[in-house]
């Protein structure tokens, strides 16, 4: 009965206040999974212009396979989380060369390409396909586990998996592509983190955590990792008006995106103590310090980034062939403009560089 009560009423008031989303309006395999990899981790007035500028710029997968990584990475500026760029290109290649272009349509193939998880298998196996598959994001979760009152950690994978078990019950076999639409949209504008709107939602009289008055321990999870906290500061190594930047090949953060030469150290240090390339140290009248900038604080989500940028102008020429400057190359501030950056670097730029 209650599994009755909350399929139809879900899809009733989906019908009734669902947003007009572009990616809605296709069943185009290609457009869902392009808006669920951008949606991750990203609010829907954030990911939309992405979104549409991406459809624009590439209409098909094959657009998107065939485009340089640095194109694509410029034009995932500022959306975060660049692994889900890189992972987008690859699996665009794949799903050309291994599948003609066309997304699996089953969850464990779909599951299989990189940077699909099963939340977005899912979603591309029932948005786009039609398949019977239930979506299980964060909206969902906390809509599960306060109409349930399941009072687990929601992060250990057993609870994930119960929630999974309950929504597989829940969707819609008629309709599962809608049913998942409302369950999310429900969690996202309704059932929301905080003050949600209890007092006209049609499952009051059945909502375990609300009946119980335990909508503050409801979703539950367990203290969150702490944070690394890093502390970088960038040498903008400026010679006759151009700039030493190079990609950056490490693979923790902003992998593929150009960077300056970057000094890490484990606390903030002052100018005299920076370990700076053995070169800089030992011609100390080719060059002056031109400009320090701010302090950036910069929120990843398992780090905390403590960033400065020291521009260094070069008065004579400067031999940047040693191996301290590997992967060097100089850009033009209009080359640079053009170039995949972090927002961060982007941001100093937009700032300091006129
Ligand atoms: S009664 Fe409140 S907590 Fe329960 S489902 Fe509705 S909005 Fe969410």
């Amino acid at each position: 009965m209650k599994k009755n009560i909350i399929t139809n009423g879900l899809l009733k008031w989906y019908d009734l206040n669902k947003r007009d989303l572009p990616w809605r309006k296709s069943t185009d395999p290609y457009k869902i999974w392009l808006s669920e990899v951008i949606l991750q981790q990203t609010r829907v007035d954030q990911g939309l212009p992405y979104f549409l500028s991406f459809v624009e710029k590439y209409p098909t997968v094959f657009h998107l396979a065939k485009a340089h990584i640095d194109e694509v990475l410029r034009a995932w500026q500022g959306l975060g989380y660049y692994s889900r760029a890189r992972n987008m290109h690859k699996c665009a290649k794949i799903v050309v060369a291994q599948f003609d272009g066309i997304f699996p349509e089953n969850k464990h193939e779909l599951i299989k390409l990189p940077g699909i998880g099963a939340y977005t298998a899912a979603a591309i196996a029932s948005l786009a396909y039609g398949k019977q598959e239930a979506v299980v994001d964060g909206n969902v979760i906390r809509l599960i586990t306060r109409l349930y009152g399941i009072e687990a950690d929601i992060s250990d994978k057993k609870t994930i998996n119960e929630i999974q078990r309950i929504v597989d019950k829940l969707i819609s076999k008629t309709d599962p592509h809608l049913f998942n639409q409302a369950i999310m949209e429900f969690g996202a504008l309704h059932c929301t983190p905080k003050n949600p709107s209890c007092s006209n939602c049609d499952f009051l009289g059945l909502c375990v955590a609300q009946i119980n008055n335990q909508l503050a321990k409801i979703p539950f999870k367990s203290s969150k990792t702490k944070k690394r906290l890093r502390f970088f500061t960038y040498l903008v190594i400026n010679i006759h008006g151009r700039y030493l930047m190079r990609k950056r090949d490490s693979k923790d953060i902003w992998q593929g995106l150009f960077e300056f030469y970057l000094i890490e150290t484990n606390s903030e240090l002052d100018f005299d103590q920076l370990p700076f390339p053995k070169n800089i140290i030992q011609s100390p009248t080719k060059w002056k310090v031109n400009n320090e900038s701010k302090l950036y604080k910069h929120l990843l989500s398992h780090q905390t980034l403590l960033c400065r940028f020291i521009e260094i102008e070069m008065n004579q020429d400067f031999d940047f062939k040693s191996t301290d400057w590997d992967g060097y190359k100089l850009y033009s501030k209009m080359e640079i403009e053009q170039l995949p950056k972090s927002i961060l670097t982007d941001r100093y730029l937009g700032e300091k560089i006129n």
